[in-house]
């Protein structure tokens, strides 16, 4: 028996089998190769494997989504003939006599990285295209299976890290929790684990990951331990501790149903983060006053390509009439720093947390924002939609963001397509914003406090730096009173201010929260009850 100490990021036990998760890019080995004629008829049946594999795709998805989503493999399928990439790869093997899969695999990174630096976001975005049909070639060149997170259910997933959009593409199907041996409690990769509502550990430190595989372990999200192969009595001792673990959240369902008010007659709502449909089913399944933020930009994580209005709408839509009058604010595209995908074609920054990210980006990419927006706007008529706007510094960019929300409906209005009226609410989580949040609260219907960010940006403490996390306080003085700060500005001006970060979850913090009056705690589904709890006994 071993046991890892590490950090728990999400509560719970669970027993079972290891599955071993060891990355996704692990790079190509070089090789040198003698019979170069016979390594580019490789190379040609790799790639006449691969356009046949995207018919076959292309297919399966015109079914699925339709056309328009479908021709991404369409445009992978082109790329396979394009001369100047295939050029390069040939002129690879046969000069410097290297194996096609290495051949391929530069001049993939190659053609993304020339994409990429483009000014169009167009080319930008083809910069996903060239990885993604590159990593076909060498899998079929490797035979190598597709890299998806796939698990021998059920199992505990151990990985070195996992970036967010690699945790969105797990199967999540049987997965019985998540264990790292980095990561970091604050980042997105932490909250994604955390909405899975499965024990989840990080910075286990576990070396020797391979021999894992397939071994028994014990994962203990409370205590933030790794029990490799256990003895029969810590076996027996932890099983005993499962058991309570979930008798004491069975009687927390005792909540449901009941308004979150204090001892003393002060009461806020209790609303739910999420970054899908189906947490959002695990809102109402925890009795969600509303949801306080939907995470837009995980849906556009795990994919190949910009999700469409079309499909965009639909779970905006599906979202606020599953919550039926409750409601629905849908955060904008909160991407760049550690929220990235390549065919985002997001340019290197020296310092992305302090980039051209949320809606600095979207202000700059106007072509992606509108889909959002006009999306949003349609299904704010099935239900009580807010839009919430991340990383505002001043009032100028809600000033801006209102004045493409009124040419949009004028544009659907004008073309007869349903809209709804939407409340416009600012995300305080810089310290500029709570230090000008009497001016927001004049362009603002709500606030709501990330506490994340906030905490990062006042302590200047990078969230996703492991080093930093005993330092990282969301309690500190600095950004209590700047909450409270945000608070009293927001109530000055008559709107409603909530806590949308993680802070909200805090038992400790809940009694505190009522005394600055704030109106909404939104937190994780699994949340939401004991948070109930701590203000019903505050
Ligand atoms: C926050 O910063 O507190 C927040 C809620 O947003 P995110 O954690 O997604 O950055
Ligand atoms: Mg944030």
């Amino acid at each position: 028996m071993e046991i890892y100490q590490g950090k728990s990021i999400s509560g719970g036990i669970a027993i079972g089998r290891i599955c071993v998760y060891r990355g996704r890019d692990p790079g190509v080995e070089r090789c040198e190769i003698k019979d170069v004629p016979g390594e580019l008829l490789r190379l040609e049946r790799a790639r006449e494997a691969a356009a046949d594999q995207l018919e076959g795709l292309y297919a399966k998805a015109c079914a699925k989504t339709g056309k328009a989503r479908a021709s991404i493999f369409r445009a992978h399928k082109v790329m396979l003939e394009d001369e100047a990439y295939l050029g390069s790869i040939r002129s690879m093997i046969q000069k410097e006599r290297v194996n096609a899969a290495y051949a391929v695999f530069v001049t993939g990174i190659l053609f993304a990285d020339t994409f990429a630096a483009m000014e169009d976001a167009g080319m930008r975005a083809r910069s996903a295209d060239v990885r993604d049909v590159s990593g076909r070639l060498v899998r079929l060149l490797e035979g190598v299976e597709e890299n998806r997170i796939r698990l021998e259910p059920p199992a505990i997933l151990l990985a070195e890290d996992l970036s967010p959009s690699e945790t969105m593409r797990l199967e999540t199907e049987g997965l019985l929790a998540l264990v790292l041996k980095k990561g970091a409690v604050n980042s997105h990769t932490a909250i994604l684990a955390r909405s899975l509502d499965i024990p989840a550990l990080v910075q286990t430190g576990i070396s020797l990951m391979a021999e894992c595989d397939g071994m028994l372990a014990i994962a203990d999200g409370s205590e933030g331990k790794l029990i490799l192969d256990p003895d029969p009595g810590t076996l027996e001792k932890m099983r005993e501790r499962k058991r309570r673990y979930e008798k004491e959240q069975e009687t927390l369902r005792s909540l449901v149903g009941q308004n979150a008010v204090s001892k003393d007659g002060r009461s806020l709502g209790v609303y739910a983060n999420v970054g899908s449909l189906k947490e959002v089913e695990q809102a109402i399944y925890n009795d969600a006053g509303g949801i306080g933020l939907f995470r837009s930009e995980f849906l556009f994580l795990g994919k190949n390509g910009w999700p469409s209005e079309e499909e965009q709408f639909t779970v905006y839509r599906d979202a606020l009439q599953r919550m039926g009058g409750r409601t629905v604010a849908i955060r904008t595209l909160d991407i760049g720093a550690d929220k990235s995908e390549p065919y985002m074609g997001l340019p290197e920054e020296e310092n992305p947390a302090l980039g051209c990210r949320a809606v600095r980006f979207c202000l700059k990419h106007e072509e992606v924002f509108r889909v959002q927006l006009r999306a949003i706007c349609r299904a704010a008529a099935y239900g009580n939609c807010g839009v919430l706007l991340p990383m505002i510094v001043s009032p100028e960019e809600v000033r801006q963001v209102r004045g493409i929300l009124k040419e949009i409906r004028d544009g659907l209005a004008k073309k007869g397509i349903p809209f709804g009226p939407l409340a416009l609410g600012v995300m305080i989580e810089t310290p500029a914003a709570a230090l000008m949040s009497r001016e927001l609260a004049k362009e603002a219907d709500f606030f709501s406090i990330g506490t994340n960010d906030l905490t990062q940006y006042a302590l200047a403490m990078d969230r996703q730096n492991p080093e930093l996390e005993r330092y990282f306080d969301a309690k500190h003085p600095a950004v209590l009173r700047l909450i409270e700060m945000t608070v009293d500005s927001g109530h000055q001006a008559g709107i409603q201010v909530g806590i949308c970060g993680e802070l909200a979850a805090d038992p400790e913090m809940t009694g505190r929260f009522l005394e600055m009056g704030v109106d909404i705690l939104s937190v994780l589904p699994s949340k939401i009850l004991p948070v109930r709890k701590a203000v019903l006994s505050a």
